[in-house]
Formats: C-alpha cells, sequence, structure tokens
C-alpha cells in the first residue's frame, strides 16, 4: 500500500516517466545501491516523501553520495519564483547536489554530510540566499536517513527588503578580465582597486555578468562558515 502511494506521488513527480514499480523509478535516479534497498527501506522512504510532499519548506531526500533522489513541490515553487523552470519536478534526480554549490564551499558541505553520516545525527547550517530585491537567510538541517541517506529541509528565516543596495555605476566592479568577484553567501560584489569592500548590487543579482568569480567575503567566511564550525 505504501509502495503504491509512493509510486503516485513519483508519477507526479517525474511525468511521462514509466509507471513501473518504485524501484525502476529509483533506478532512473542512478542509485547504485537501490536494487539492495530493503523491503522496510522502501516502506520508510515511501512514508517519508508521502510527509514532504505537502511542506512548504523545501526539502529533498539524497543519497549515500549526495545525488538527488526526490525533491518535493515546494522546491518546484522556489525554482520556479527564481526564474529556474528547469530544475522543477524532480529534473536533477540523480545528479550531485555538490554541482549546484559553488566550489569554494564543497569542503564545507562535504564536511557536514560526513558528520551526519558517521554521527548518525542531524546537522544545520544558516546560510543567504538573497534575490535581487529581498534579503533572505535560510537554515539548513540535514537528518540522517536508513541506508546512509540524508533528509534536507531548508526553512526561511528571515525575508525583508535590503538595508543597503548600491548601483553598479557608483564604484567599479568589474576587472580588467570582465570579471566581478560576487560572494556566494551574501551576494555582495567586491570594488575593484585596494578599497576591497563589498556592496550588494541588484543588478548584478539579476543580471549576473558573464564572468563571475565566487568566492566568501570576510563577513560571511566568519559569521556563517568559520564560527559555525566551532
Ligand atoms: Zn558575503
Amino acid at each position: 500500500m505504501r509502495v503504491s502511494e509512493l509510486e503516485n506521488i513519483w508519477e507526479s513527480r517525474n511525468p511521462g516517466g514509466s509507471t513501473e514499480m518504485t524501484t525502476r523509478a529509483l533506478e532512473r535516479t542512478g542509485c547504485n545501491t537501490v536494487q539492495e534497498l530493503t523491503a522496510a527501506f522502501r516502506d520508510e522512504l515511501a512514508s517519508l516523501i508521502k510527509s514532504l510532499q505537502p511542506l512548504t519548506s523545501v526539502s529533498y531526500v539524497l543519497d549515500e553520495q549526495l545525488r538527488f533522489v526526490y525533491c518535493n513541490p515546494a522546491w518546484d515553487a522556489f525554482a520556479l519564483a527564481n526564474g529556474a523552470p528547469e530544475l522543477a519536478l524532480n529534473a536533477l534526480a540523480g545528479q550531485a547536489l555538490l554541482k549546484a554549490i559553488p566550489t569554494v564551499l564543497h569542503p564545507f558541505y562535504a564536511n557536514g554530510f560526513r558528520l551526519v553520516q558517521s554521527g548518525n545525527e542531524l546537522w544545520e547550517h544558516v546560510y543567504e540566499c538573497s534575490s535581487a530585491h529581498e534579503f533572505r537567510r535560510y537554515k539548513m538541517r540535514v537528518d540522517p536517513i536508513l541506508g546512509g541517506w540524508f533528509l534536507v529541509r531548508h526553512t526561511l528565516v528571515i525575508k525583508r527588503a535590503h538595508e543597503k543596495i548600491v548601483r553598479p555605476g557608483s564604484h567599479n566592479y568589474v576587472a580588467d578580465t570582465g570579471c566581478i568577484t560576487v560572494c556566494c553567501n551574501c551576494r555582495r560584489s567586491r570594488r575593484t582597486g585596494r578599497a576591497q569592500k563589498w556592496d550588494f548590487v541588484p543588478e548584478y543579482v539579476a543580471n549576473p555578468p558573464r564572468v563571475v568569480e565566487q568566492i566568501l567575503c570576510p563577513d560571511c567566511l566568519d559569521t556563517y562558515y568559520v564560527a559555525s564550525q566551532g
């Protein structure tokens, strides 16, 4: 019964896909371990996915190699609202989470998931993901589930107007190479020259220049990454 429910959900999340059983749907994600999943695991997964369907928090399930298995409808809503419809309807199934995360953050996230896997306990991380018009802060919570897999949920903590914005013409942000440097957490842009100051430039968030280098600004490194590692 539960597996049947999962099959129905899976079909709704993978339109045009096969109507075959859950296992085949899961195999499409590229999970090598799926064939070895026990009935108990499938039951738990079915129950979990059913519970994630109505949540307003962006939620997803990752396998033991941090590959997407399932993303809930709240993910779709977020993707559509942020101009990325190609990421909706479980389009990322089988792809690695780290591919969607800037390279500079890979060690931090890899370490966080390793802590969850080795300690079998939850890991939380607060980060910013602002749009051009709104300052947004989220909390990411990672829980271990059976099989070394992960349940990840993102909850909005703060949403408000930006307190200080700067227009592109106010300062120079484009290096001689044509590249601008942007913080991948707060999305502020770094001024060129000796100033090394960082400003939130909505135009660069709404329409990113062709060449962008993503790093962490000193403030975000201290506040969200070094400090949070304890
Ligand atoms: Zn920053």
